[in-house]
């Protein structure tokens, strides 16, 4: 971490709540499901599909996680009624896997069984990595269950390329991102050319073998790399999507939908955005390069 993220990201606890909201309105839909379905509305006006990700992520009772999935029930309902474009992403930890694994099954259980019955695909988002493995066998059990579920691997973990194995065997819809959270050079690459590489060896593999893959990503070269890819294995634009976060370069966004491929754009809605944006902070110190800049008026590259 540079001297200039560690000073940025020490100084986040003093930054005024109201400052935080400011810049959360960028990157949160609002604080309620209405709030949340309309921000879908209006990307899938500019012909974008969304995923809704339910805010509130540590938790540490048991009726923290039952009111998450209470949450994901409601927005299930309300996402199958609005007809529009949009599926879900969900934390197993927001729904107990640091509690007890069998608490998050129970959880990830109704989740599916629900979404599954309203037509709705879930997609268990990936966390640091004292959680890798049993995310990993709970989406393979939820997806064997119910169909409708899907994963994320990191590009940053050193593990991902043989994880990805078992998901092509599954028949697995696969997520690939770099990664967010901090993790040791023992189980990830620190490089950003090898990230990059690692990423691009993921989507090929994973689109090479017939299976359908989520390619998250703001970064040109992952993009460039991928539509290589897709050019070389002729695929049609229904083999894939790529998938952004609310409120990062909307400009690519349009780029991307405007040559004709699928995006989707990553929702976040809650209460607990202002927890959600402390900590996206304190995770990634580039991010909060990102939101200073934005602050102080230059703005993220956009529109
Ligand atoms: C849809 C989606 C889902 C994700 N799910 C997960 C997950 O389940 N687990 C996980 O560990 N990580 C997840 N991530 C985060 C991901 O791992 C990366 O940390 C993040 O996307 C930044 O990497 P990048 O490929 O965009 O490249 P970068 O090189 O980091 O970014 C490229 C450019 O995009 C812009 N940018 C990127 N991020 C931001 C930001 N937050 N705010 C403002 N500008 C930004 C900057 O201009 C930057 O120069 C997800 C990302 C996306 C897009």
């Amino acid at each position: 971490m540079s001297l200039f993220d560690r000073l940025v990201v020490s100084s986040i606890p003093f930054i005024p709540r109201v400052l935080v909201h400011r810049i959360a309105r960028r990157y949160v839909a609002g604080e309620t499901l209405d709030d949340a379905i309309a921000t879908v509305r209006s990307l899938a006006a500019e012909g974008a599909m969304s995923t809704l990700d339910v805010l509130g992520e540590s938790v540490t009772r048991a009726e923290q996680t039952e009111a998450a999935r209470d949450e994901y029930l409601r927005a299930i309902d309300a996402m199958a009624k609005s007809g529009l474009p949009v599926n879900t992403s969900v934390k197993p930890t927001a729904l107990g896997l640091s509690i007890d694994p069998d608490l998050a099954r129970r959880n990830l259980t109704d989740i599916c069984r629900k979404a599954a019955e309203r037509g709705i695909f879930v997609r268990l988002d990936m966390e640091d990595s004292p959680y890798t493995e049993k995310t990993l066998r709970l989406a393979l059990d939820l997806k064997a269950e119910f169909g409708n579920v899907g994963v994320v691997l990191q590009a940053y973990l050193r593990r991902s390329l043989s994880d990805l194995d078992r998901l092509v065997a599954a028949g697995m819809n696969v997520r690939i991102c770099k990664g967010i959270y901090r993790e040791s050079r023992e189980i990830a690459w620190k490089d950003h050319d090898v990230i990059v590489r690692n990423f691009a060896a993921l989507v090929d593999k994973h689109l090479a073998a017939g299976c359908y893959a989520a390619i998250a990503t703001h970064d040109e070269a992952c993009v460039q790399n991928a539509l290589a890819t897709i050019d070389r294995l002729k695929l049609p634009p229904s083999a894939y999507e790529f998938q952004m976060l609310l409120g990062v370069d909307p400009l690519l966004r349009r780029i991307l939908l405007g040559s004709g491929h699928r995006l989707r754009v990553y929702v976040p809605y809650g209460r607990d955005w202002y927890a959600y944006s402390t900590r996206r902070l304190k995770e990634n110190p580039s991010i909060s390069r990102h939101i200073l800049n934005a602050t102080l008026g230059f703005g993220p590259k956009s529109s």
